[in-house]
């Protein structure tokens, strides 16, 4: 199979071929003519199988078709990512991809002015690529236009849909027309959100390329038990004795992503931290300097466990174990992308035998233990309960998700009420948006 057989351009086959690729990946050889044909999709397959050309290129094709002239405001295409980096990845990727073609495109997300956004939209747009947040802050200033939408995609498209983002997602899809092609893409599906998902999808086709929820097989997995108060000194040893050059590590906290990168740094390892509470232009520089080989280290909570395509990344390290087990499949799936090879290796303190418990059933897998004789765990110390904190979805909130609606993080309970009195207005005017459309589909 070829990519010449996918009922792909000409342009786009010329920008495909110049990244390289020769043959489509089991997901783009089903879910291109399935999208080009027009259907909805519910799309899993493994992290780094190459989703993204998967549904970039079809849409592509599909706008190449026709070229209305936009209105003010309006848009034709909208894809929704759960964080900032990932969207500017995907616009990217829709850049390259679409070298050849005439089309416009913008990506919208917090952190960052909204005025230079919305001056963008308002010409129109064919594509926006969007974190849900601040696309219901420019929809709450009147500032886009859903009526002509085209194509919805959700990518990473079960955390879209659970309980840390439901709510915006649904007040989005409100401002949307029903006959609209849906299409949802993610390396992982809970039956519950499969379920849900069926709700957003009209005759769906599903596509599933591996076994539900597995790991790619070129990830090489290892766990090795150490007491929590020891975590710190054998990562920096395995970093140290193993000459790693180029590491991911995943902590559960903010607050413990700052504290390990200090430790790292005094320990003459260069880190840098990239999560949520730091601003959009620390994390863009983190996540830069990191792809480059500038710093050796970069320490993460979950924002950076989904989508992020750093090239023939080697080692992923969960110095602390995710609360659920999607997000072990995700932070481990930034290595082993593209048929390379790579290695996840897992601190596992006592408190956190449960968690692995949870993430061996939900990738149907043991992971290999490896006994490190000089960090064997002291018998004696007893689990504790791990705190969940705001990163647990139990709590119905996410730490890692993009709505902090103000353009800088949050400082002090003077910002955080004006912040809020912000969210209302905003709320409000959705709502009153909302409820002129309701009072319209009812006249029509
Ligand atoms: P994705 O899963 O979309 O993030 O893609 C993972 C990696 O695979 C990216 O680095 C892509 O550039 C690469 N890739 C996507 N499609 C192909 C293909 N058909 N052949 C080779 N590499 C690909």
């Amino acid at each position: 199979m070829s990519f010449e057989n996918l009922g792909l351009s000409e342009s786009l086959l010329k920008a495909v071929a110049e990244q390289g690729y020769t043959t489509p990946t089991p997901v783009q050889q089903q879910a291109i003519p399935t999208i080009v044909e027009g259907h909805d999709v519910l799309a899993a397959a493994q992290t780094g199988t190459g989703k993204t050309a998967g549904f970039t290129l079809p849409l592509l094709e599909r706008l190449s078709h026709t070229h209305p002239k936009m209105a003010k405001k309006q848009v034709r295409v909208l894809v929704l990512t759960p964080t900032r980096e990932l969207a500017a990845q995907v616009a990217q990727s829709i850049k390259t991809y679409g070298k050849y073609m005439k089309y416009s495109s913008t990506v919208v997300y917090g952190g960052v002015g909204i005025n230079p956004q919305l001056a963008t939209i308002r010409k129109g747009v064919d594509i926006v690529i969007a974190t849900p947040g601040r696309l219901l802050d420019i929809a709450g200033q009147d500032g886009i236009d859903f009526s002509v939408l085209e194509t919805l995609v959700l990518d990473e498209a079960d955390r879209m849909l659970d309980m840390g983002f439901i709510h915006d997602i649904k007040r989005l899809i409100k401002l949307m027309p029903h006959k609209k092609q849906t299409l949802l893409f993610s390396a992982t599906f809970s039956p519950e959100i499969k379920k849900l998902a069926a709700s957003f999808l009209n005759n769906p086709k599903t596509i599933e390329v591996a076994r539900e929820n597995s790991t790619v097989d070129q990830i090489k997995q290892v766990v090795h038990y150490v007491d929590k108060s020891r975590k710190r000194e054998l990562l920096s040893q395995l970093i140290k004795t193993k000459d790693w050059r180029q590491v991911l590590v995943f902590t559960r906290t903010k607050h413990g992503a700052n504290k390990l990168t200090k430790q790292l740094n005094e320990a003459g390892i260069e880190t840098l931290a990239i999560h949520g509470n730091k601003s959009q232009g620390a994390r863009t520089k983190a996540l830069a300097n990191f792809k480059s080989n500038n710093i050796r280290v970069l320490v993460a909570t979950d924002i950076a466990a989904r989508g992020l395509d750093i090239e023939q990344l080697p080692h992923v390290v969960n110095f602390e174990l995710p609360n659920v087990p999607e997000d072990y499949v995700h932070r481990i799936g930034r290595t082993g992308r593209a048929g390379q090879s790579g290695e996840a290796v897992s601190l596992v303190c006592i408190d956190e035998h449960s968690l692995l418990f949870d993430i061996e059933k939900f990738i149907k897998k043991d992971i290999e233990k490896v006994h490190i004789e000089a960090f064997a765990p002291d018998p004696n110390i007893k689990a504790e309960p791990i705190q969940k904190g705001r990163g647990s979805r139990n709590n119905n909130k996410s730490n890692n998700k993009e709505k902090n609606t103000n353009n800088k993080p949050k400082r002090n309970s003077r910002n955080k009420s004006k912040n809020s009195d912000i969210a209302a207005k905003i709320g409000s005017r959705i709502q009153e948006k909302l409820d002129k459309l309701e009072k319209r589909d009812k006249r029509s």
